[in-house]
């Protein structure tokens, strides 16, 4: 679920983001643009042509989903090894390129959500990998109501709706990883590093050799993070951005939107403003609440994340819970205080 409103304008402008650097319109083989020498890592077969655009990187290709892969697409990466050929999550772009993922073996889900499983179905074979605190949400379609969250009567719509857009499957087969995790494929690794907030288990997955970093739904959007499921946190989600910020890496590879950066000034930069939103979105509420105190229920009515006129299944219960994170970090940092009705009033020194 998740970052689905973006502003079109500040993400069309030429030449503000990295990834229209690497964005090409027809297939790309090894090196070019890659910035270390990367060897030959292909499987010893050409990779399969598909008019999906595509950009590579060494032993890594990226496959960009509808709109750059805005939500409800994504952006696919698979990666080669010697003898084992490798996906980070399937978004529903993984559904229009048949030929490129039905060899797959492995799958490592950056998380669990319906948008990065949408090309599970096709891929009963392959061995899929999820950190071990998304597993059950991988599992069973009960383990991911657990971890959205919803308010149960919106659950069977939910059900439906993943099943119906994103050719959602449980996968009870699902392998769970801890943080640290190393896979081989020959000739290339990947290591896991937890990077939780957006969910519980999410994960940013690095390629050696090469530094290609797969941040998932760290995704850098002019949205902002999102952490409105059961399972994220706004605490971790801080944490995680700064030690994002510390790993060393040469490609960025987002899941929506933003696509790859390949130059770390511009990865930096969105990584600040990215953080800046969690800032932002505190002093949003700072200053309604410097209006009028206001209960929980009432900032839910009001939307600090979505336009009022945004209508999903699950957006009332995201607003709550984003709303709640904020308000108890302005809590704890002594910033705001309840009254005796129970709504929340900013401390006059704030
Ligand atoms: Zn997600």
């Amino acid at each position: 679920m998740l970052t689905v409103l973006e502003s079109e304008s500040s993400d069309n402008v030429p030449g503000n983001d990295g990834f229209r650097d690497a964005i090409l319109s027809s297939p790309v083989r090894f090196g070019g643009r890659f910035p270390r020498s990367p060897g030959d890592f292909s499987c010893g077969s050409p990779l399969p042509m598909t008019t999906t655009p595509m950009a590579g990187f060494g032993p890594v290709q990226v496959y960009f989903g509808e709109k750059n892969g805005k939500y409800p697409d994504g952006n696919q990466v698979v990666i080669r090894g010697s003898d084992t050929l490798a996906a980070f999550d399937t978004p529903l772009v993984a559904n229009r390129i048949g030929e490129v993922l039905a060899p797959v073996d492995l799958v490592m889900l950056s998380h669990a959500h319906e948008d990065h499983m949408a090309g599970l179905h096709r891929l009963a074979h392959a061995q899929v990998y999820v950190h071990e605190h998304d597993a059950d949400a991988a599992r069973s379609w009960p383990g991911l109501a657990a971890h959205y969250g919803l308010s149960p009567a919106s659950l069977p719509a939910m059900h439906d709706k993943i099943v119906t857009e994103f050719h959602y499957v449980p996968r009870p087969d699902a392998i769970a990883y801890p943080d640290g995790h190393v896979w081989e494929l020959g000739g290339v690794r990947i290591h896991a590093v937890h990077l939780p907030g957006h969910t519980a288990g999410h994960c940013a997955l690095l390629v050696e050799p090469g530094g290609i970093l797969f941040i998932g739904d760290i995704d850098l959007s002019g949205f902002g993070p999102y952490y409105g499921d059961a399972s994220s946190d706004l605490a971790a989600f801080r944490q995680s951005l700064a030690r994002l910020a510390g790993i060393d890496a040469n490609v960025w590879v987002t899941s929506h939107h933003r696509g790859v950066y390949t130059d770390r000034a511009r990865f930096a930069a969105a990584l600040r403003a990215y953080a800046a939103k969690l800032d932002e979105r505190n002093q949003r509420l700072l200053d309604l609440l410097r209006a009028a105190p206001r209960s929980l229920e009432e900032l839910v009515h009001e939307r600090l994340i979505y336009p009022p006129e945004y209508q999903e299944i699950w957006v009332v219960d995201a607003e709550r819970r984003t709303i709640g994170l904020h308000l108890d970090e302005l809590l704890a940092q002594e910033r705001i205080r309840q009254d005796e009705t129970g709504r929340y009033v900013v401390r006059v020194a704030s």
